[in-house]
């Protein structure tokens, strides 16, 4: 055809919104929309804390991409983009390649390690559905082996998470929720089991307001959770952390790792200059030295220019990103000017359990306990109500606590 063809690479949230977008927005005539992503399923990124300690069916965690996005519209490509080369307008796949005339660069992140030895080779990462499924496969293996008598190792039942940023607290307090179903299930005593938390930072959740930290952290240590906070992590075994100017060892059958994240490789690899991590956008959104690339969602960085930092990068943004992108699109196909992006921040509630949340909305409103909770189920929902309306939320919602 001689129609422009638009490229999405990454069906996540910033690429599977962009998509959307472009449906409800292009008429068929305007464009070929190509969507490519490694499965055929979309994943709720935001709950794969609950997939990896086994509190969520990871099904609930997936969406069929055909079930919510037009494939008469969008031609589905489903492979694994192995490299971008946006000087001859390609897409490199595994079992293939894409030219395009517009690309939006939405493959999301990877775990970034920050050179500590040890955590690329021997951490769990919660990075997508298969390896946080791992993760609890590997968790319940740990009790099922000391309860067979394989080991008589109590450290075999600890959980040891590295970082206490949003990711580590979500995840620690899931495993909170699951331990003594799994300690009951095993004939396990709950007190072998240690669940402990390791931050270099002088609190956990860095960024959240200090009473909202105070709140989370007595709540999970009122639980058990054991913190150790201002701990530096020097290095990382199979099975232990090395901590501290005395090179403390902290011994756990399952070490996850959550510290940070950067952009997906494929994007660095491709050339695009990498600021601690990511891709340094254009106010609109794109790549810097293309015109016609677009880089969305945990790929990129986006300057806040009233508060003379980037804009934050989460699930959040990666969905309003989306329809700055769809708009921007739209635009240079009619030859008009791109819009810039800014984020509207909504607020950002994290969970700490089942029924127990914290976060700030409208601005700087406090929330706590079930009201924050609930407020993180709303959340939840809306995206699927996005993305795939109110079908979708019926199917994959959080309705269980309204
Ligand atoms: P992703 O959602 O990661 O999507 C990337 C997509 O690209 C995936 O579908 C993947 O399969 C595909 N892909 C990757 N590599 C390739 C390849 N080579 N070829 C083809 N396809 C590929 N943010 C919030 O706002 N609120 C929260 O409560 C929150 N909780 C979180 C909890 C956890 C456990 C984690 C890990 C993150 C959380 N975040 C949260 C952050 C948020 O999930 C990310 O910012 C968001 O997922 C970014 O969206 P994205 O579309 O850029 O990437």
């Amino acid at each position: 055809s001689t129609k422009p063809r638009i490229v999405v690479v990454g069906a996540g949230y910033a690429g599977m919104m962009t998509t959307k977008r472009l449906t409800q927005q292009l008429q068929p005539q305007e464009a070929d929309i190509v969507l490519v992503n490694k499965h055929n399923y979309h994943y709720q990124t935001t709950w794969l804390h609950e997939v990896a300690a086994g509190t969520i069916d990871p099904n609930r965690a997936r969406i069929m991409i055909s079930d919510v996005i037009d494939t008469k519209r969008v031609q589905m490509v489903y492979d694994t983009v192995t490299e971008l080369q946006p000087q001859n307008e390609r897409v490199i796949l595994e079992n293939g390649e894409l030219s395009y005339d517009y690309l939006v660069v939405s493959l999301g992140f990877e775990t970034a390690t920050f050179g500590i030895p040890g955590i690329a080779e021997h951490a769990w990462k919660i990075e997508n559905i298969e390896n946080s499924k791992a993760i609890y496969h590997h968790i319940e293996s740990q009790f099922i082996k000391y309860a067979s008598g394989e080991t008589e190792d109590d450290t075999a039942l600890n959980i040891l998470i590295g970082g206490s940023g949003f990711t580590g607290i979500e995840f620690l307090a899931e495993v909170v929720e699951k331990v003594p179903e799994l300690c009951s299930k095993y004939d396990i005593d709950q007190s072998t089991v240690r669940i402990i938390n390791v931050e270099a930072a002088p609190s956990i959740l860095p960024g959240f307001d200090e009473e909202l930290i105070e709140y989370a952290e007595k709540n999970l240590s009122d639980r058990g959770v054991e913190f150790r906070i201002g701990t530096k992590i020097q290095e990382c075994t199979p099975d232990s952390f090395i901590v501290g100017d005395d090179n403390e060892e902290i011994k756990a059958g399952t070490v996850v790792w959550t510290g940070g994240v950067q952009a997906n490789p494929v994007v660095g690899q491709s050339g695009f200059e990498l600021t601690k991590g990511k891709v340094n956008a254009r106010d609109d959104l794109r790549a810097p030295n293309y015109d016609n690339v677009f880089m969305i969602g945990d790929t990129s960085w986006v300057w806040d220019h009233e508060n003379d930092k980037p804009f934050p990068v989460n699930a959040q943004s990666a969905i309003q990103e989306a329809d700055t992108c769809a708009a921007n699109l739209h635009a240079l196909l009619q030859g008009k000017e791109t819009n810039n992006f800014v984020f509207d921040n909504k607020g950002t509630v994290a969970s700490i359990g089942k029924g127990d949340a914290i976060g700030t909305i409208l601005d700087d409103y406090k929330l706590f306990g079930k009201k924050a909770r609930l407020m993180k189920n709303v959340i939840d929902n809306r995206y699927l109500f996005l993305v795939g309306g109110p079908k979708l939320i019926l199917k994959k919602g959080k309705v269980r606590f309204f």
